[in-house]
């Protein structure tokens, strides 16, 4: 049986963070537990956090940490991530978040932390460039659009530009990235819970590179490919 995972993932907006979340998640066979696709979600069906959320997320604010991690917990104690575990992206954003993450781990802790390393000139052009499908998510880009006509070639459903990946809002979210999300880098660290991971290339050469860390990480902590 394919072992399960307890990983998170960050990285700057644009760092290929949901594409290589996917594959880890498909790798690992765990739930891909995204924030803002939960957000997303809420967003769309209208419910009060949705209502909530909606004008915070389009300026690229970002929600607070209470009711973040309130959505978290109640995720992280469904059966699904109790068996196999998770693979966490989008949350921890703050330091105050990454210890109510490991207060609703506790006694258990994350494997590891994978920081997908990018220069904010690269994110920026690929923000820009980047389409996604309003109704699964699934990401494109104006240089790789869907087959036809902006329509999803998953779901058929529209294919357009996030709202926060409007000028303004990425610059904002860049801006709230470097001060109260990259604090978190160093904090994983001192705890030796941190691996960094070029996000240069491919995006087959990066999910190579992180598979390459976490079994690593596996192998010095178990004797276990
Ligand atoms: P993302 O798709 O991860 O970039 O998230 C989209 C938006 O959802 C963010 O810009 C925030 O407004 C909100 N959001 C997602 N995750 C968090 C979080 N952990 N803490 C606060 N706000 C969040």
């Amino acid at each position: 049986m394919v072992p399960g995972a307890r990983l998170v993932v960050l990285g700057k907006q644009g760092a290929g963070k949901g594409t290589q979340c996917v594959r880890l998640s498909h790798h690992y066979v765990v739930p891909h537990v995204s924030t803002g696709d939960m957000l997303r979600a809420a967003v769309k069906q209208g419910t009060p956090l949705g209502m909530k959320a909606r004008d915070i997320m389009d300026s690229g604010e970002l929600l607070s940490d209470d009711l973040i991690m309130e959505m978290i917990a109640e995720r992280l104690g469904e059966r699904d991530v109790r068996d196999r575990g998770f693979i966490l992206d989008g949350c921890p954003r703050t330091v105050h978040q990454a210890e109510a993450l490991a207060d609703i781990l506790a006694p258990l802790d994350l494997d590891l932390v994978i920081d997908i390393e990018i220069q904010t000139g690269q994110v920026l052009r690929r923000l820009a460039a980047r389409r996604v499908c309003a109704d699964c998510g699934a990401n494109y880009s104006v240089s790789s659009p869907p087959l036809i006509n902006w329509t999803c070639d998953v779901c058929g459903g529209e294919v357009v530009q996030r709202e926060d990946d409007k000028v303004e809002a990425i610059e904002r979210r860049l801006q709230l990235y470097e001060v109260q999300t990259a604090p978190l880098i160093e904090w994983y660290e001192v705890r030796g819970q941190l691996a960094r991971v070029a996000g240069t290339g491919s995006p087959d050469a990066v999910t190579r590179r992180i598979i390459k860390v976490i079994e690593d990480r596996r192998y010095k902590q178990t004797g276990m490919r």
